[in-house]
């Protein structure tokens, strides 16, 4: 089939109604900059799940860091997307202004170098993340170890894929299939979401990032409705079995724990802490037990759930926009009120 044909078979759908989400934030920023949604049949609806890894950080999470910057000694690093989001009183970019030292890196590793430099500075470093870039945390943690390094620790808010989908399936989420992301497939494998596709009878496809994938694999996941299988439409990059050798790194060094998803609430099992023998490495990821909104007004929790667009948020493009954030989702390329607010307003 012809990616002509395929978007004709879309835009000309003419079946029973459909409701697909996407679980990425990189996939959330393609279908809003390609402009998808206004490609398909009328009676496809895309909905932008919890998929962005900044947007679901509870605010007790920028808080605690906060508080550890506050600390004299201390440094936080961490990469740049987490800067503007919204703790309870403050942002990690209003604290920086404020004299509180904040370095952003671009890769974990950097923070080995830097505590280096500085050995009478704790370093530490902001671990937010899905399966896609927790291996690198990992082998932050195999380096701190194998080093012995002293002046490093990390703050986790990280989470897992699987636990998340099937705790919005359980909440009775109407979703007729998903694309199953891109990266985290990387490393988990197309497999992880067999379990899932077989429990609630609706089809999971792996799906690459430009307009031609997304296209080919929301037809697939039209195509294959109803049916509790999974489909590898990128198999370039993605194996069934993932990236073994990454998940054993992973393994080594972190648990599944509980986690705070920001306006979901706590999800059992969905996120990782390091193991107790080197839990001395942590910086408290274990007491991140609040959730504050910015502005009582945002709706991000409901969002990030699919349970409503981001246009329906009374202050999306009034009080809240990417200059002036009230809730996670407008801060990070990859959320789905930014990507809403810039692609498809
Ligand atoms: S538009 Fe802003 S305030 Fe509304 S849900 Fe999105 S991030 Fe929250």
């Amino acid at each position: 089939m012809t990616i002509d044909e395929v978007k004709d078979a879309l835009a000309g759908y003419d079946g029973r109604e459909l409701t697909l989400m996407e679980v990425c934030g990189s996939h959330t920023r393609a279908i809003a900059e390609y402009g998808i949604p206004g490609i398909l049949s009328p009676k496809i609806r895309l909905l932008s799940g919890p998929g962005c890894p900044v947007c679901v950080t509870p605010s007790s999470y920028i808080d605690r860091l906060l508080e550890i910057g506050r600390q004299p000694g201390h440094v936080i690093t961490t990469f740049g997307d987490l800067m503007r989001v919204p703790g309870s009183d403050s942002s990690l970019s209003e604290a920086k202004s404020e004299g509180v030292r904040v370095d952003m890196v671009y890769s974990p590793m950097q923070v080995v170098t830097m505590a280096a430099e500085e050995p009478e500075k704790t370093f530490v470093f902001a671990a937010v993340g899905f399966e896609t870039t927790i291996p690198v945390y990992a082998a932050l943690v195999d380096c701190i170890i194998k080093k012995d390094i002293r002046n490093i620790r990390l703050l986790l808010s990280l989470k897992t894929m699987p636990k998340v989908i099937a705790h919005l399936m359980e909440g009775g989420a109407a979703i007729d299939g998903f694309l199953a992301p891109g990266h985290v497939s990387v490393v988990t494998g197309a497999n992880a979401f067999r379990p899932l596709a077989e429990t609630y009878g609706i089809p999971f496809v792996v799906g690459g990032f430009e307009a031609k994938e997304l296209l080919l694999a929301i037809y697939d996941l039209v195509r294959l409705q109803g049916q509790g299988v999974v489909k590898n439409d990128y198999p370039s990059v993605v194996t069934a079995e993932g990236n073994p050798a990454a998940s054993e790194l992973c393994d080594t060094y972190f648990t599944p724990a509980d986690a705070l998803w920001r306006g979901m609430g706590t999800i059992p099992g969905s996120g990782l802490l390091l193991k107790k023998e080197y839990r001395r490495l942590d910086m408290g990821s274990d007491a991140l037990l609040s959730d504050h909104k910015k502005n009582a007004a945002c709706i991000c929790g409901q969002v990030l759930m699919g349970k409503k667009l981001p246009g329906e948020c009374p202050l999306f493009a009034k009080a809240c926009t990417p200059e002036h954030p009230q809730g996670a989702c407008m801060v990070s390329g990859e959320g789905s009120c930014r990507a809403y607010f810039v692609y498809q307003r």
